[in-house]
C-alpha cells in the first residue's frame, strides 16, 4: 500500500507530540502524587505528636495505672476524644497489639475490615508504618509512655480528595493531549502539504527530463534543501540538454563527413574515368597514324599529316598530364605556394604582354584598365590563373573580337574582371564549367587544344590564395569572370 509522504510526516509529528505529552503527564502526575504523599505524611506525623501529647497528659493526670491497664481502661474514650481533635478516625492499641479503643465503628479486625497486622507489628517495634486500602490510608505510629512504648495509634486518612485531584489532572492532560494531537495533525498536514507539493514538482521535473523535455527554470524556489535540490535538477537538466545537443551536432557532422566522402569517392571515380577517356582520344589518333605509317611509310603526304597530327596530339597529351598533375597536387597536398607582395597592375600588364602574340594570331585586341593595388599572393599561381582565363577568352572568341581586362579597388579587396566578346557560356552550363573535364562544346574545345581542366585548376588556385571567382550574369555578348583578392593595407 502506498502511503503519501505528507500523511507519513503528519502521523510521525502527531506520534511525537503524543509521546511528549505522555512523558510530560507521567512525570507531572508522579510529582504531584509524591508531593501529596509527603504532605500527608507530614500532617499525619503532626497528628501523631498531638496524640502522643494528649495520651501522656491523660496518663499523668489520672490515677496511677500501668500503661497496659491505662490503655484498656481509657483507650476507648481517648480514641473518641482524639478523633475530635484530629478530625480523623483514631484507633488505639496497647503494647500487646490489642485494640484499646477506636472511633471507627466496632472493635478489632473482622470481615470487611483490612488486615493491618503487618503494619501493626512494625508499629509495635517502635516504627512508623502505613498501609493503603482502597481510598483509605492507615497510618500506624508508636505511642510513648513513661517507660518506653506503651501502645500504637492508628490514624485513618481518606485519600479520596488526592485521588480525585490526580484524576482531574489526568483528565486535563488527556484532553490537552487530544486537542494537541488533532491540531498538530492538521497543522502538520497543512505544512507538509506545501513540502509535498514541492516534492511533486521535483518528481514531475525528473519525469520531464526522462522524456527529453528539458526544464527552463528550477521547478521549486525555496531557501532550503528542497530549493537546492531543485537548482541541482535544473543544472543537471541543462547539462544533459547541452551534452545531447553536442552529441547530435557531432553525429550530424559525422553524417555530413560521410556524405562528403561518398560524394568525393564518386567524384574521384568520375575523374579517373574522364582522364582515361580524354587520354584515349589523342592516343587513338596517334596509334592510327603509326599503323598507317607502318603500312605506307613512303607516302610523303601521309608522313606530313602524321607528323602534324602526332605533334598536336602529343602537345595536347602533355598539357593534359601537366594540368592533371597540378590539380592532383592542389587537392592532395597543400600546394607549395610562396606568398609575396605583388603589384596587380604591373603583373596584369606582364600577363597581357605574354598573351599578346596568341591574341594577334586570332585577330583579337586585348585591352587592360587596371588600378594600382597590392596583394599578398603566390606569383606563380596568380600568373597561372590569369593566363588560363585570358587563354579561354582568346580561344572562345570570335574573329575581330576583343578581350578586356580591368580592375578596381573596393571593400578592402581588388576586383579583377576578364571580359571577352566571344561565344559566351550558355545558361545551362554556368554551374558546371568549374568542374574538371567539363566542356560546353567538346569538339570546339578539342579543336583549340582544350582539356576541360583549366577552370577547375583556376578555381582551386584562387581559393587556395584566399580569393573568389564567379562567372558574371549574362552581360550581353561573350563571357566575364570576376575575381577578388584581399588587399594588403
Ligand atoms: P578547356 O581546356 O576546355 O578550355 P576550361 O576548364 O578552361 O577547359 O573551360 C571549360 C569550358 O568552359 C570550356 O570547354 C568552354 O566550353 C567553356 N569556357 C571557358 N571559358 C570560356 C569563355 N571565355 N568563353 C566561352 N566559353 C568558355
Amino acid at each position: 500500500m502506498r502511503i503519501s509522504i505528507k500523511l507519513k510526516f503528519s502521523l510521525f509529528l502527531a506520534a511525537l507530540l503524543i509521546l511528549a505529552v505522555g512523558v510530560l503527564s507521567y512525570f507531572v502526575l508522579r510529582g504531584v502524587e509524591r508531593n501529596e504523599l509527603s504532605q500527608t505524611e507530614h500532617n499525619l506525623a503532626q497528628h501523631v505528636n498531638t496524640v502522643n501529647l494528649r495520651v501522656k497528659q491523660t496518663y499523668y493526670t489520672g490515677a496511677r495505672l500501668t500503661p497496659q491497664v491505662f490503655m484498656q481502661q481509657r483507650g476507648k474514650a481517648l480514641a473518641a476524644e482524639l478523633a475530635g481533635f484530629t478530625g480523623l478516625e483514631v484507633t488505639l492499641y496497647d503494647s500487646q497489639g490489642q485494640q484499646a479503643g477506636t472511633s471507627a465503628g466496632g472493635p478489632g479486625p473482622g470481615p470487611g475490615k483490612p488486615d493491618l497486622s503487618t503494619a501493626l507489628d512494625y508499629a509495635l517495634n517502635n516504627k512508623v508504618a502505613y498501609q493503603s486500602e482502597g481510598d483509605k490510608l492507615f497510618y500506624l505510629a508508636p505511642l510513648q509512655g513513661p517507660e518506653g512504648q506503651m501502645g500504637v495509634v492508628q490514624l485513618q486518612y481518606s485519600l479520596e480528595g488526592a485521588r480525585s485531584f490526580q484524576q482531574t489532572l489526568l483528565n486535563l492532560f488527556l484532553t490537552t493531549g487530544g486537542v494537541v494531537l488533532v491540531f498538530s495533525f492538521i497543522l502538520g498536514y497543512l505544512y507538509f502539504n506545501r513540502a509535498a507539493a514541492s516534492i511533486g514538482r521535483l518528481k514531475k521535473a525528473a519525469e520531464d527530463i526522462r522524456g527529453a523535455n528539458y526544464i527552463t527554470a528550477p521547478p521549486v524556489r525555496r531557501k532550503d534543501e528542497l530549493g537546492e535540490l531543485a537548482e541541482g535538477i535544473y543544472f543537471m537538466s541543462r547539462e544533459i540538454e547541452r551534452s545531447i545537443a553536442a552529441k547530435d551536432e557531432e553525429r550530424r557532422k559525422l553524417e555530413l563527413a560521410v556524405e562528403k566522402l561518398q560524394a568525393l569517392e564518386q567524384q574521384q571515380k568520375q575523374y579517373i574515368g574522364n582522364i582515361s577517356h580524354e587520354f584515349k582520344t589523342p592516343l587513338t589518333s596517334i596509334k592510327a597514324y603509326v599503323d598507317l605509317l607502318n603500312m605506307y611509310d613512303d607516302d610523303p603526304k601521309l608522313l606530313h599529316d602524321a607528323k602534324l597530327s602526332i605533334a598536336k596530339e602529343t602537345e595536347r597529351l602533355y598539357e593534359m598530364v601537366e594540368k592533371v598533375l597540378q590539380l592532383t597536387a592542389l587537392e592532395k597536398y597543400d600546394f607549395e605556394s610562396q606568398a609575396e607582395l605583388l603589384e596587380v597592375e604591373s603583373t596584369l600588364r606582364d600577363i597581357c604582354g605574354r598573351m599578346k602574340g596568341k591574341a594577334e594570331r586570332y585577330g583579337l585586341t586585348v585591352r587592360l584598365d587596371a588600378q594600382p593595388a597590392h596583394i599578398w599572393i603566390d606569383r606563380e599561381s596568380f600568373m597561372h590563373i590569369f593566363i588560363n582565363l585570358l587563354d579561354n577568352a582568346i580561344k572562345y572568341n570570335v574573329p575581330q573580337g576583343s578581350v578586356h581586362l580591368y580592375s578596381e579597388v573596393r571593400d578592402q579587396r581588388v576586383w579583377i574582371t576578364v571580359q571577352d566578346s566571344g561565344i559566351g557560356i550558355p545558361e545551362a552550363s554556368r554551374e558546371k564549367i568549374f568542374e574538371a573535364f567539363y566542356t560546353v562544346n567538346r569538339d570546339r574545345s578539342r579543336a583549340s587544344g582544350g582539356t576541360g581542366l583549366g577552370l577547375s585548376l583556376v578555381r582551386n588556385l584562387v581559393e587556395k590564395q584566399g580569393g573568389t571567382i564567379a562567372l558574371l550574369e549574362g552581360s550581353g555578348e561573350g563571357a566575364a569572370f570576376e575575381l577578388s583578392f584581399p588587399l594588403v593595407t
